[in-house]
């Protein structure tokens, strides 16, 4: 093989499809969930947009125990994070948000790379307008209409998004029809329909959209069931990887290694693999091939939830769980179609640049031991004010919706019951990024360089969300898929 990827999720269906578009150059992709030959055999659960199929058992997930934060008397808070374990990753099981970073974020994401170019907005529009099939706003500028991904905006909003639209209007919030579109092109900051990766009703993840059209390629081989437990050197060159499949393990050799396994899978195979903080891999009795900092300081979309309930009946059709939001610089407001205990609603506040950073470490040798996160959420004073502050304005908002009465109101006072408050109603977005980042030869935090190659190690990359090294201020899918697209420039070089 010539290049053997790890994770057929979001990112590594893109990269498997466009390196084995050159038909002299063998792929062979190995994903730890199932994998089928064509979309019409995928479950229809995967292909419903209007409901996400992360119920509890699902074969199709991999669920994980965090610690979210810490209460005030230091007791730890918490909760369960799930991700995609299937063909098209996470992508085929998420709320369909298919939104790009904005031009800071990529200014912020360069400087972290000191002179380099290789991630400045103007080098990324076009493999943003590349991977899109904008079926709204295909013609404007700036955007795609011959890409892999549709992208659609609601086009009938059910009553409870058009309830939020008028609020956001009442109160003198700027409607932004195209979150995708330019920058400059229009306010910053306002309320606007969500950009989905949606045709037809169904969920489009880069499963679907990149890699079944392509399977038929006599060059690319995509194995499902496959666990990947540890990449194998010789040296310090990456020749393969071990695997476990029904139970059975096994070996299988490449020239490179990319792995695609996502920001938590990501990390504890590289550290299973000898790459990672030299003193904790040691206290497991793993051999350090190369010390990095594998897993420190990722960052992740903390979001409060504010639950509200109406006076009055008010019909609520099957929709995409959220269909418009409001953005204010690092606050978006979530209004969800879905109820998440009957008879209530939720405005969900989530802070979009926290400065907050979480851990990700092994627990054992184990690979079917989930590692230990810890996200460390609101552990910044500047979060804790930030969310006091943008739930104070959520919740004035809510006023704007006839007969709306907030469930968990805030407290009055500021300082402790406001934390307390902020604890209280504490869930995260699930969009845990950078525990393999993208850095300078000289940057302590990096663990890649700028074209995704691992450091300290030949013939390994890391192509998913974990090498971004910065928050993002909008969802991270689109830019996944971004990522896969422009490391495949690189890796096909
Ligand atoms: C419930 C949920 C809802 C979300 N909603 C949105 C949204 O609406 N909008 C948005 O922008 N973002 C959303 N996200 C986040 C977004 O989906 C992810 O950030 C993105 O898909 C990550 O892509 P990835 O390629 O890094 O990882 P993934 O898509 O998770 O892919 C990783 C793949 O690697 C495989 N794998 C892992 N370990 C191994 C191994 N050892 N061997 C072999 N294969 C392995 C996994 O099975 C998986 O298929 C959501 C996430 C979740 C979980």
């Amino acid at each position: 093989m010539d290049t053997l990827i790890v994770g057929g999720g979001t990112a590594g269906c893109v990269l498997a499809a466009r390196l084995s578009e050159d038909p002299c150059h063998t792929v062979c992709l190995l994903e730890a969930g199932p994998v089928w030959a064509t979309a019409a055999r995928m479950p229809s659960a995967l292909l419903d947009a209007t409901r996400m199929p992360i119920d509890a058992g699902a074969p199709w997930l991999r669920t994980y125990p965090v610690t979210l934060a810490m209460d005030e008397a230091g007791h730890a808070i918490d909760g369960n994070i799930v991700r995609g374990s299937v063909l098209g990753g996470s992508g085929a099981v998420n709320g369909s948000y298919f939104v790009r970073a904005t031009a800071a974020d990529f200014a912020a994401w360069s400087r972290e790379l000191g002179r380099s170019t290789t991630w400045t907005f103007d080098s990324v529009l076009p493999v943003y307008q590349r991977l899109e099939r904008d079926l709204d706003f295909g013609d404007r500028p700036g955007h795609g209409r011959t890409g892999p991904m549709p992208v659609h905006r609601p086009a009938e909003p059910v009553p409870l998004s058009l309830e939020f639209a008028a609020a956001c209007t009442a109160s003198n919030i700027p409607a932004i029809a195209d979150l995708n579109a330019l920058p400059g092109s229009g306010p910053a900051n306002g309320f606007g329909p969500v950009p989905c990766n949606i045709e037809d009703g169904m969920r489009v993840s880069t499963g679907s959209a990149y890699l079944l059209p392509v399977m038929f390629r006599p060059n690319l081989t995509v194995a499902g069931g496959m666990r990947v437990t540890r990449i194998r050197f010789h040296g310090t060159r990456a020749v393969g990887v071990d695997y476990v499949r029904d139970g059975e393990s096994g070996t299988a050799w490449a020239d490179r290694i990319v792995v695609c396994a996502g920001a938590i899978e990501s990390a504890s195979l590289l550290q299973r693999s000898g790459i990672g903080p030299a003193r904790h891999l040691r206290a497991l009795d793993i051999p350090v091939l190369h010390s990095a900092p594998v897993g420190a300081g990722f960052t992740d979309h903390l979001e409060i939830g504010i639950d509200y309930r109406l006076g009055r009946e008010i019909p609520m059709p099957n929709a995409v769980a959220l269909e418009y939001v409001s953005i204010l610089d690092d606050i978006e407001l979530r209004p969800y179609t879905v109820s998440f205990t009957p008879g209530d609603y939720r405005l969900g506040v989530a802070l979009m640049r926290p400065h907050s950073t979480g851990v990700l470490r092994l627990r054992s040798t184990d690979p079917a031991a989930p590692p230990f996160i810890e996200h460390r959420y609101l552990s910044a004073e500047h979060d804790r004010i930030r969310l006091t502050d943008a739930a104070a304005a959520a919740i004035e908002l809510l006023r704007r919706i006839p007969s709306a009465r907030v469930r968990n109101p805030l407290p009055d006072a500021a300082g402790s019951d406001a934390n307390m408050w902020l604890r209280a109603n504490l869930a995260t977005s699930q969009h845990l990024s950078g525990t393999c980042r993208m850095g300078t030869a000289d940057d302590e935090r990096a663990v890649v360089d700028e074209r995704c190659a691992v450091y300290g190690v030949i013939g390994l990359s890391v192509v998913d969300l974990s090498i971004v090294p910065v928050a993002l201020s909008r969802g991270p899918q689109a830019t996944t898929v971004l990522i896969a697209e422009r490391a495949a420039e690189f890796l096909a070089a």
